[in-house]
Formats: structure tokens, sequence, C-alpha cells
């Protein structure tokens, strides 16, 4: 199965990704985790370090692929979990797509590309060209990560935008939606009302995941040495399970730009209104200052 992480730059795409890989992982699954994002972060906390980028080592090799081992570019992660990092276009130059193809051509070099059970791509949502929406190509599956808030909610749109065009031409659904860093879901429900897409989870702003990151680890490894930690496991193991049985997900059919400014934003308001109407006077200076 071949799986598409998007979400808007900053969502937590990768924490998430990393977490569901190693969760996948624990349910027996060999899995293969690529970063698409330039950011070539995204399988740091499963080795510890920034691994070299595909697209570094074709250019060290002078674009022969024949020269290249699979060592050279695959790396062991934590909990049995393979990465790659596909790497990034030249700054101001070249193309996500050019680099997410010369990826899956190498990878299907090495015989490499159909050994897993599971490829998970990590990529970024902000701008869905034909080049970011590439590794749709090759999934089965998109997930799309966000927050209870307007830009996420956004570029979440736009993502839908691209399952359904590619759907037209191969077999993709869009699993659903993961929010991340919220309590509240208020807004997401709001979305979805007009988009209707599943959610798979909500995961809240929890300080042992930001600290993660720092310390190169998912939260599955700090778990070891702390159990009241696993209930944070829980909520990625969750969601791994959902994704096992192949869940029937949406081809979903988005909400045009301005007709979603327009829900989102009254909607917000009316909260902000209801919020004020609750407080008292002084309270209510106090949010009009802020
Ligand atoms: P992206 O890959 O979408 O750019 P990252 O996965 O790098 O985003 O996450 C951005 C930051 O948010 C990281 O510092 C990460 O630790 C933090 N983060 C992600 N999810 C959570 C969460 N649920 N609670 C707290 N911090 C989070
Ligand atoms: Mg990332």
């Amino acid at each position: 199965m071949k799986l598409a992480v998007y979400g808007k730059g900053g969502i937590g795409k990768s924490t998430t990704s990393c977490n569901i890989s190693v969760a996948l992982a624990r349910r027996n699954k060999k899995v293969l985790q690529i970063g698409c994002d330039p950011k070539h972060d995204s399988t740091f906390t499963l080795t510890g370090f920034l691994i070299p980028t595909i697209i570094d080592t074709l250019q060290t090799k002078d674009y022969h692929y024949e020269d290249i081992w699979p060592e050279d570019v695959i790396y062991s992660g934590y909990g049995g979990v393979d990465c790659v990092e596909a790497g990034g276009p030249p700054a101001g130059a070249g193309c996500g797509g050019y680099v997410v193809g010369e990826t899956v051509k190498l990878l299907k070099e090495l015989n490499a590309f159909d050994e897993y059970d599971v490829i998970l791509f990590d990529v970024l949502g902000d701008v869905v060209c034909g080049g970011f929406a590439a590794p749709l190509n090759y999934a089965d599956y998109c997930v799309i990560v966000t927050d209870n808030g307007f830009d996420a909610l956004f570029a979440a749109n736009r993502i839908s935008a691209s399952v359904r065009e590619k759907a037209r031409t191969h077999t993709l659904r869009l699993a659903g939606l993961i929010g991340n860093r919220t309590a509240q879901r208020d807004l997401i429900d709001k979305y979805i009302e007009n988009t209707p897409i599943p959610v798979l989870e909500i995961l809240p702003l929890i300080e042992e995941i930001r600290i993660s990151r720092v310390k190169g680890q998912t939260l599955f490894e700090i778990a070891e040495s702390k159990d009241s930690l696993n209930y944070i496991c829980d909520y990625y193991l969750n969601i791994a399970d959902q994704i096992i049985t192949c869940p029937e997900g949406v081809v979903p059919q988005e909400t045009q730009d301005r007709e979603l400014f327009t829900l989102l934003s009254d909607f917000y308001l009316a909260k902000k209104d209801n919020e004020i109407s609750n407080v008292s006077a002084e309270e209510k200076l106090d949010i009009v200052i802020i």
C-alpha cells in the first residue's frame, strides 16, 4: 500500500508520519518512509540524524544509477522503519515533481519499490503544483494533517482538489483528515459539513510530542522508558489500525475558495462573538484590546 501524507508546512506531517510508520511496523508491516519535503528532515525522528538525500547522492554519482546501492540511499530507522529523503530541487530552480520522479525511478531500479507492505510519502501541501502533487500518482491513499484553523484547512481543501483530480485517472482515495495540535475540532467539523471527509484522529498539542522532535526520537522510543506516554502512542496506533483495514475513504469534492473563505470566517466570527457575549464587560475590553 502506498500512502501520501499531506498538509500545510509546519502542521506536524513529519512528526505524525514517523509515528504512524512505527505504529505500522508495530503491526508487523514492512515500512518505507520517503520524505518529499525540500526541508529533508522528514525521517529525522526515526534515524536521529539528517540522512543524505537521493538528489545529493545522484549528483555525487553523476546520475549513474548503476553505481548506487540501496545502502547509499535507504537508511534503517527506529522500529525497523526504512527511510529515504528525496531532497529538494535547487532553490529557485527545478521542480519538486522531478525530484519525486527521480526518487521513485531509483527505488524501482534498486528493486526496493515493491518490497514494502507500506510506503509512506511525507509531502508538503502549501503549494499543490504538479510537482508536489506527484506522489499522488503513486499513492493508493492520501491522508491530510490539519489543525482547527483557517490556513491549514485552506491547504487541506487544495489538497482535496488534487486528490479529486488524480482520482480521475487512477484508484486514489482520501482516507481522511488527522487533526493535530488541537483539542478543538469545530472549524474542522464546519469544513467537513461542506466537503465530507472522514476524521481518523484528533491529536491535541502535547509537550512531549514537541520535545520528541528536538530529541530526534519518535514517541514510541521515548515511551520505552516512560510508560505514562503510552497513551500518546495509542493515537498513532489507532490511525495505523484504520489504514491497515484499507478504509473506503472518499474522493472529495472540494469547496470553492470564496465559499470556503465565507464559510470559515463567518463561523469563526460567530464563535468569537459568542465568546465575547459570555464574558464580563471588563474581560470584553481585554479581548477587544488584544
Ligand atoms: P511539518 O512536517 O508539517 O513541517 P513537523 O512534523 O516538522 O511539521 O512539526 C512541526 C513542529 O510541531 C515540530 O516541532 C513538532 O515537534 C511539533 N508538533 C507536531 N505535532 C505536535 C503535537 N501534536 N503537539 C505538540 N507539538 C507538535
Ligand atoms: Mg516535515
